[in-house]
């Protein structure tokens, strides 16, 4: 049956699978490496994933296989699940890859798997992709792989050896919610081979410093996906499982993922997502922990320990804690200028250069742009104080929450890549 397909086949049922898989922006990759003579991630292409100085470069975003053996409740490709299979070889892959980015329809790869036969199996034949494309074809772009986790400690060296980005799945934020979606998986396990990838980073970073050239272990770090409304846990165990991952594993980022309903799914999965504006929330509470100082206790205030859906969570804060602003720009420290309401990491940085020369009037701010509407509720300017501005208080929540808009996709990936909050 298999032997039948098509490539074109198999390359319809293979990305589609893959499309369920959030994680493979690629933030934090180099440029291309030495010697190679083609794929290169400073090309032109079509927006999919981000380089670090914002680039859009284009992925090959596959599956080697959507076969499982697993039984994972939330996934389309699970053993029970009727889906249309397919497998590609390791050369099919190679040659697609190439092919792609000669048509300059990609400029590198991102590879995942279900898992045949068991987890080194599975992990042999994604790394010998990567190998196989490095070594034989000098291709020089980004690839991005999906590790195993269980999988033999030799695969993970080398699979970082020839990727720039590995990644491995946290899947669900509790370990009580793998047990009851994906009791073939666990915490420990997935934990175990974070872990795993990270001591190989440390050391070859420490190796680097210490010999002249020795191979890159996966430059661009390690990532992760988490499924969000899959189960009813809230939104504090999401971000807490998150935070954990940064500090524990120094991961370069957690991805959210909505839940996307399934043909045939187990009557304890819900019947459709959860709405996209929390997977944007989520995105902004993630940019507040890596990139504002805030802890989970201090985003997740409501009883449900869910966000707020209405207001993004920084403001949502700054409603909770009115004692706090006004805040002064001319004199306020870059912890405390962080914390205002539509003014984002990038502005603060340019408040605390401009400042050095010129006390900043409103207009200062405006130029920086700011989103005023929200900030002017919590800011004093040289030649502003909301204290005495002809501002209405009593709602401060009604005045500063943005009109409804229809989100889309792009908001939300946006949001994932700017967090201007
Ligand atoms: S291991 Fe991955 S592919 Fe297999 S059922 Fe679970 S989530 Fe799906």
């Amino acid at each position: 049956m298999e032997r039948q397909q098509t490539l074109e086949t198999k390359l319809s049922i293979l990305a589609d699978a893959a499309k369920y898989d959030a994680s493979c922006a690629s933030s934090g990759s180099g440029s291309t490496r030495k010697g190679s003579r083609i794929g290169s991630t400073e090309g032109m292409g079509i927006c999919h994933s981000y380089t670090p100085d914002g680039r859009c470069i284009s992925l090959l975003k596959i599956l080697l296989t959507n076969y499982c053996i697993y039984d994972c409740q939330y996934c389309v490709n699970r053993v029970t699940s009727d889906t249309p299979r397919a497998r590609f070889t390791v050369e099919e892959i190679v040659n697609l890859t190439l092919d792609f980015y000669k048509r300059n329809y990609i400029e590198g790869l991102f590879l995942s798997s279900g898992i045949i036969q068991n987890s080194d199996y599975t992990m042999e034949q994604l790394t010998r992709v990567a190998k196989t494309l490095r070594t034989e074809h000098r291709f020089g772009g980004y690839i991005h792989l999906k590790t195993i986790p269980g999988a033999a400690d030799e695969l993970m060296t080398e699979a970082g050896l020839w990727a720039d980005r590995l990644s491995v799945n946290i899947e669900l934020p509790t370990e009580m919610d793998l047990q009851q979606l994906a009791p073939e998986k666990n915490k420990p396990e997935i934990i175990t081979a974070m872990t795993g990838i990270k001591d190989k980073i440390d050391e070859n970073k420490c190796e680097r410093k210490a010999r002249k050239r020795p191979p890159k272990f996966a430059p661009a770090g390690q990532s992760t996906q988490m499924i969000v409304g899959a189960t009813p846990t809230p939104d504090t165990e999401i971000l807490r499982t998150a935070s954990d991952l940064y500090t524990g594993q120094r991961l370069r980022r957690v991805y959210y993922s909505a839940y996307s309903p399934i043909p045939h799914a187990d009557a304890q999965l819900p019947g459709k997502s959860p709405p996209l504006i929390r997977e944007h929330r989520l995105y902004q509470a993630d940019w507040l922990l890596r990139f504002y100082g805030f802890n989970v206790d201090e985003i997740a205030v409501r009883e449900d320990r869910n966000l707020d859906l209405e207001i993004d969570p920084k403001l949502a804060w700054a409603l909770q804690q009115r004692d706090y602003f006004p805040v002064d720009v001319n004199t306020a420290s870059r912890e405390q200028l962080l914390r205002i309401p539509g003014i984002g990491a990038r502005s603060v940085q340019r408040i605390l250069s401009i400042r050095r020369h010129k006390r900043l009037r409103t207009d200062d701010l405006k130029k920086l742009r700011v989103a005023w509407k929200r900030a002017r509720s919590f800011v004093i300017t040289e030649d502003y104080n909301p204290a005495v501005a002809n501002l209405d208080h009593s709602d401060l929540r009604t005045i500063v929450t943005p009109k409804k808009k229809q989100l889309s996709l792009f908001d939300t990936f946006d949001t994932a890549l700017r967090g201007e909050l």
